[in-house]
């Protein structure tokens, strides 16, 4: 299926972290259109950490990758947000939340 192919996983991923980190700074930082300092330099990281990935196509979503490639402390950060983010995201963009969803299952179940 298209919509679950390795390339729109990838392009996904990157928007869901992208619109969580957002909900994150702007309701618990209270930023306003921009991240602030902190937020932008998880995103960057978040990103890098995208981009190296060596599973890429064939990847999970990150928080279930077996890898674990981000530093401890940077983890930890990310799962704050995603633990923030997550459920609110689920009333705000109930499809995004539940395409995401969807590829850490169909990443699973290809093997
Ligand atoms: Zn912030």
């Amino acid at each position: 299926m298209k919509t679950f192919s390795a390339e729109h996983r990838m392009r996904r991923e990157r928007h869901t972290m992208e619109v969580m980190v957002k909900m994150y700074c702007q309701e618990v930082h209270h930023s306003r259109e921009k991240l602030c300092a902190e937020c932008q330099e998880l995103w960057q990281y978040a990103m890098t950490r995208l981009d190296k990935c060596p599973l890429r196509a064939d990847k999970p979503t990150c928080l279930k990758c077996p890898i674990h490639c981000y530093k401890p402390e940077r983890r930890e950060q990310m799962r704050h947000v995603m633990r923030y983010s997550g459920p609110r995201m689920l009333k705000k963009y109930p499809l995004l939340a539940i395409l995401h969803l969807l590829d850490g299952w169909y990443s699973k179940c290809k093997k």
